[in-house]
């Protein structure tokens, strides 16, 4: 005969009788069959054990038997639990050690373990000592029975209603790991990606920002930063337009933008993201450098470097233009043909240097003397052309002979002394006759009426047709 065992110790089952080591094929290992329930019985009176042993080994669920772990006071029970965590339901007895054992160990359990899968089914002698109800509403367990109501069928009903709710709660806790290891590796995804998406930005060397769809600044790179001098923190939820002008999207639009580093020339475009965002990325090209380089080569190709006068090409370009307009709305316009006198002298008699003064100096004071709207062409050498938009040849002879005074009140100093040298000019007037095509009519006979002011004595007017 066997001792018995201490309480507190499982009783001993033997579920399958394995065979001696000698009779087992080693390929093909029996498989191990399910592992019995565990209910712990908590309960000072030795004969409930007992009676639950007999009671549950003729009951199974789920084809597996139940196996009774037993304790003998609360306090036992928590060195149990403290020891088998996983234990799905517990008989728990009322009166123990003291009055209220049984209802601590529940408060224990759920409060300090933090077990609240647990199946709880407290059963007492004493009614009187814990009332069901208030127990029921006040304590977190499953079933609370009188020992005396507890046939071995009603046992069952409630040891399986306690383990079905402790298979869904543990259910219910696998998949709630599950997802929160799936939403974990995913947003750990989804962090590396956006850190990813930031290092890329962040080494563009454009100004790249996003909008959300209310037009909020949601992220922008270095660049951005670099350009609008601000923390990264203070750009989050402004509006991109206390920055950047709205514009339309997906176009580049060209426009002048007030930044820390000053005033720039720039190509905004917006590019519409795809829903959900509806927001839109944003990229600014910096062009001031490309826009002043294309403002000094179209100089470098339509200004006289010397006089600031448009060059030939230039003046006859702006002259047909003109010409045509002139033409299209039968508006008068004239040119006056401008030749310096005797210039090759002040050359020959004050140098090169000194002629180039007189010509820089004559050039400003007609242009000194002419609208908005005239234009002035230096032809070659010391010849130049005025173009005299909306002026009839009346008019044309006036503005000529105030050019003429203008030209001959100019005095280049020779020096840091006081000598000066002046000089005059001869000027031929002329207004385009309506019907003819082109600049160079009109300009010939400008220029016949010039070498006739010439002819004429110089530091004159002319004009054609003669008065
Ligand atoms: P006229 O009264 O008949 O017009 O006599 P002019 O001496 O003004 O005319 P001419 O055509 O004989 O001489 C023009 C001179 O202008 C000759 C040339 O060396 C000079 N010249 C042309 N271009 C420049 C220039 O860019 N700088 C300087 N300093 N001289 C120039
Ligand atoms: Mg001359
Ligand atoms: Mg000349």
């Amino acid at each position: 005969m066997k001792p018995a065992p201490p309480p507190g110790e499982t009783a001993p089952r033997r579920l399958f009788r394995r065979r001696p080591a000698a009779e087992t094929p080693p390929a093909a290992p029996a498989a191990a069959p399910p592992p019995p329930w565990r209910v712990l019985v908590v309960d000072d009176d030795p004969d409930i054990h007992a009676m639950t042993r007999i009671v549950l080994r003729d009951f199974s669920f789920q084809e597996r038997p139940f196996e009774v772990i037993s304790a003998h006071s609360a306090a036992e029970a928590r060195r149990v639990l403290t020891h088998t965590p996983d234990i799905p339901v517990m008989l728990l007895d009322v009166v123990m050690e003291t009055p209220h054992a049984g209802l601590d160990l529940i408060h224990h359990i759920r409060e300090e373990l933090g077990n609240h899968r647990i199946a709880i089914v407290l059963r007492t002698g004493q009614p009187g000592e814990a009332p069901e109800r208030e127990v029921m509403l006040a304590y977190d367990i499953n079933d609370y029975r009188n020992k005396t109501d507890l046939t071995a069928q009603r046992l069952f009903t409630a040891l399986v209603a306690g383990l079905r709710s402790w298979i869904s709660l543990t259910r219910i806790e696998a998949l709630t790991q599950v997802l929160e290891q799936q939403v974990g590796e995913r947003t750990r995804a989804l962090e590396a990606a956006l850190r990813f998406s930031d290092a890329v930005l962040d080494r563009l060397p454009l100004p790249v920002w996003v909008e959300d769809g209310a037009g909020l600044l949601t992220r922008c790179n270095h660049a951005f930063r670099d350009l609008f001098g601000r923390e990264p923190e203070s750009w989050q939820g402004r509006p991109a337009t206390s920055l950047l002008p709205p514009t339309p999207a997906g176009q580049p639009v060209e426009l002048t933008l007030a930044t820390a580093i000053g005033t720039i020339e720039a190509i905004l475009r917006r590019q519409p993201l795809a829903p959900p965002d509806c927001g839109s990325i944003g990229t600014l090209v910096d062009i001031t450098l490309s826009k002043e380089m294309e403002r000094r080569l179209r100089e470098l190709a339509t200004i006289d470097d010397l006089t600031g006068a448009l060059n030939r090409r230039a003046f006859f370009d702006a002259a047909t233009q003109e010409i045509e307009r002139a033409g299209r709305y039968a508006i008068p316009v004239s040119v006056v043909m401008i030749d310096l006198d005797h210039f090759k002298q002040i050359n020959d008699r004050h140098g090169h240097a000194i002629g180039d003064a007189v010509l820089r100096a004559a050039a400003a004071a007609i242009a000194a003397s002419l609208r908005e709207v005239d234009r002035l062409g230096r032809l070659g050498g010391e010849e130049f052309a005025v173009l005299l938009p909306q002026t009839p040849l009346a008019g044309a002879v006036e503005v000529a002979e105030r050019l003429r005074r203008a030209i001959a009140a100019v005095a280049v100093p020779l020096g840091p002394g006081a000598a000066t040298v002046g000089l005059t000019a001869s000027l031929g007037v002329a207004e385009h006759r309506l019907g003819t095509l082109g600049p160079d009519a009109v300009l010939n006979r400008a220029d016949a009426a010039l070498y006739r002011a010439k002819r004429e004595g110089r530091d004159r007017v002319s004009q054609d047709p003669p008065s």
